[in-house]
Protein backbone atom coordinates (compact mmCIF):
# COMPACT_ATOMS: atom_id res chain seq x y z
CA UNK A 1 0.00 0.00 0.00
CA UNK A 2 1.33 4.10 -1.33
CA UNK A 3 0.00 5.88 1.95
CA UNK A 4 1.21 9.01 0.28
CA UNK A 5 -0.61 8.20 -2.88
CA UNK A 6 -3.97 6.63 -1.41
CA UNK A 7 -4.42 7.73 2.25
CA UNK A 8 -1.88 10.51 3.36
CA UNK A 9 -3.12 12.90 0.99
CA UNK A 10 -1.96 16.54 1.65
CA UNK A 11 -4.98 18.65 0.99
CA UNK A 12 -7.35 15.52 2.48
CA UNK A 13 -5.66 12.89 4.43
CA UNK A 14 -7.82 9.78 5.45
CA UNK A 15 -6.72 9.37 8.57
CA UNK A 16 -9.79 7.34 9.43
CA UNK A 17 -8.65 4.68 7.30
CA UNK A 18 -4.98 4.83 7.90
CA UNK A 19 -2.89 2.43 9.79
CA UNK A 20 -0.61 4.68 11.14
CA UNK A 21 -3.00 7.67 12.88
CA UNK A 22 -2.98 5.95 16.58
CA UNK A 23 1.19 7.10 16.51
CA UNK A 24 0.83 9.94 14.09
CA UNK A 25 1.53 13.58 15.20
CA UNK A 26 -0.16 15.32 12.18
CA UNK A 27 -3.51 13.03 12.52
CA UNK A 28 -6.74 14.96 11.71
CA UNK A 29 -4.59 17.98 10.03
CA UNK A 30 -4.93 19.42 6.85
CA UNK A 31 -2.05 21.63 5.33
CA UNK A 32 -2.89 23.99 2.30
CA UNK A 33 -0.45 24.87 -0.19
CA UNK A 34 1.83 27.74 0.58
CA UNK A 35 1.98 29.50 -2.51
CA UNK A 36 -0.94 29.15 -5.46
CA UNK A 37 0.31 30.37 -8.51
CA UNK A 38 -0.44 33.15 -9.75
CA UNK A 39 -3.01 32.94 -13.10
CA UNK A 40 -1.87 32.39 -16.60
CA UNK A 41 -3.63 34.75 -18.51
CA UNK A 42 -1.29 37.45 -18.83
CA UNK A 43 1.55 36.42 -16.69
CA UNK A 44 5.34 36.06 -17.91
CA UNK A 45 4.86 31.99 -17.90
CA UNK A 46 2.25 32.95 -20.73
CA UNK A 47 5.04 35.25 -22.12
CA UNK A 48 7.44 32.54 -22.12
CA UNK A 49 5.34 29.67 -23.37
CA UNK A 50 4.39 31.79 -26.47
CA UNK A 51 7.90 32.95 -27.19
CA UNK A 52 8.79 29.30 -27.28
CA UNK A 53 6.25 28.27 -29.59
CA UNK A 54 6.94 30.49 -32.15
CA UNK A 55 10.72 29.52 -31.72
CA UNK A 56 9.54 25.79 -31.77
CA UNK A 57 7.92 26.44 -34.69
CA UNK A 58 11.15 27.86 -36.76
CA UNK A 59 13.95 29.94 -35.74
CA UNK A 60 12.91 33.44 -35.17
CA UNK A 61 15.09 37.03 -35.28
CA UNK A 62 15.59 38.35 -31.52
CA UNK A 63 14.35 41.60 -32.70
CA UNK A 64 11.09 40.06 -33.62
CA UNK A 65 10.41 38.51 -30.05
CA UNK A 66 9.53 39.61 -26.42
CA UNK A 67 13.02 40.29 -25.37
CA UNK A 68 12.44 39.43 -21.69
CA UNK A 69 11.25 36.32 -22.76
CA UNK A 70 13.99 35.04 -24.82
CA UNK A 71 16.55 36.29 -21.88
CA UNK A 72 14.82 34.05 -19.36
CA UNK A 73 14.28 30.97 -21.60
CA UNK A 74 18.10 31.34 -23.19
CA UNK A 75 18.52 31.79 -18.90
CA UNK A 76 16.94 28.30 -18.48
CA UNK A 77 18.70 26.34 -21.12
CA UNK A 78 15.58 26.61 -23.23
CA UNK A 79 16.60 28.58 -25.99
CA UNK A 80 20.20 29.66 -27.70
CA UNK A 81 20.74 33.44 -29.44
CA UNK A 82 23.36 33.11 -32.01
CA UNK A 83 23.73 35.87 -34.35
CA UNK A 84 20.41 37.43 -33.04
CA UNK A 85 18.82 34.08 -33.87
CA UNK A 86 16.31 32.24 -31.17
CA UNK A 87 16.62 28.63 -31.91
CA UNK A 88 15.75 25.84 -29.89
CA UNK A 89 19.50 24.02 -29.35
CA UNK A 90 20.80 21.54 -30.86
S1 LIG B 1 -2.92 9.62 10.39
FE1 LIG B 1 -1.09 10.73 9.79
S2 LIG B 1 -0.11 9.45 8.25
FE2 LIG B 1 -2.23 8.75 8.47
S3 LIG B 1 -3.38 9.86 6.90
FE3 LIG B 1 -3.55 11.04 8.78
S4 LIG B 1 -1.85 12.52 8.63
FE4 LIG B 1 -1.42 10.92 7.15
Amino acid sequence: MDLGATVCLARVPRCGVCPLAADCPSRDRRYEPLRKQSRFEGSFRQRRAATLRLVAASARRVADLDSDAVAALERDGLVTVEAGLVSLPA
